[in-house]
């Protein structure tokens, strides 16, 4: 017997990819926030990824980098974004905290918690135009592959597929919730900037941690 896992020593490769695809993004993010509200999303996400990547200890484990990343977006970000990835990033970190190896199953756990921690404080439901709007149904396919027993490589594949999908999905919708909803049915038409910044996350998580998937054996 053998399982899929991926070892807890990724934490800084995780954050520093986060930092540089987050960056690559930002023209197109801020782009996407001018559309609807202020045009501020792709600065103040790089602003906060590239600040804890260089706070990140290089021989911390991941659920210790992604506390760095979680305060940093809480403590030195403004906008929307601070408090809404800041709580993402603690609920992932608190989930992974005590696992050598992170398996199908924790990243699922990790994910599912992180997600709920985003919907309590932001209050976003599906549908109101919001990073929400990719979270959910990316929680959701991972939670049904899970269950169906698929490997982990193939969760993450489709997990960023539906991400990607999810975000295209938000440009029918009119946004409800943040700064965006002030303009209401002229918001649609145009793909949600947290939305598109959450699917760069996602995407991200997942190919950093495809890269470091290994074989262990079960004892
Ligand atoms: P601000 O709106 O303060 O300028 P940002 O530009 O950094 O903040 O982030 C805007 C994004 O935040 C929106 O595109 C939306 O996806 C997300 N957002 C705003 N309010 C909420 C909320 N209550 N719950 C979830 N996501 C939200
Ligand atoms: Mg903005």
């Amino acid at each position: 017997m053998s399982r899929e896992v991926v070892p807890s020593l990724i934490g800084p490769e995780v954050v520093s990819q986060l930092a540089y695809d987050i960056a690559e993004a930002a023209p197109y993010l801020s782009e996407l926030d001018g559309a609807t509200g202020d045009g501020d999303h792709g600065i103040n996400m790089t602003k906060g990824f590239s600040l804890a990547a260089s706070r990140v200890d290089a021989s911390s484990n991941l659920s210790a980098c992604l506390d760095v990343l979680s305060g940093t977006l809480i403590d030195d970000v403004g906008g929307a974004m601070g408090p809404l990835y800041g709580v993402f990033f603690e609920a992932l970190a608190a989930e992974a905290s005590g696992h050598e190896w992170i398996d199908a199953a924790t990243f699922a756990a990790m994910l599912e918690s992180a997600v709920r921690a985003v919907l309590e404080i932001g209050g976003a439901t599906l549908g109101d135009k919001t990073l929400a709007d990719v979270l959910i149904p990316s929680l959701d396919d991972v939670s049904t592959r899970l269950a169906a027993g698929d490997p982990f490589d193939e969760i993450l594949v489709s997990m960023s597929a539906t991400a990607e999908q999810s975000r295209d999905a938000t440009k029918d919708l009119v946004a409800r919730l943040g700064r965006a909803s002030r303009v209401a049915e002229r918001s649609r038409g145009h793909i949600d900037a947290g939305a598109a910044s959450c699917a760069v996350i996602l995407q991200s998580l997942a190919a950093t941690l495809r890269r470091r998937l290994t074989i262990q054996p079960q004892i």
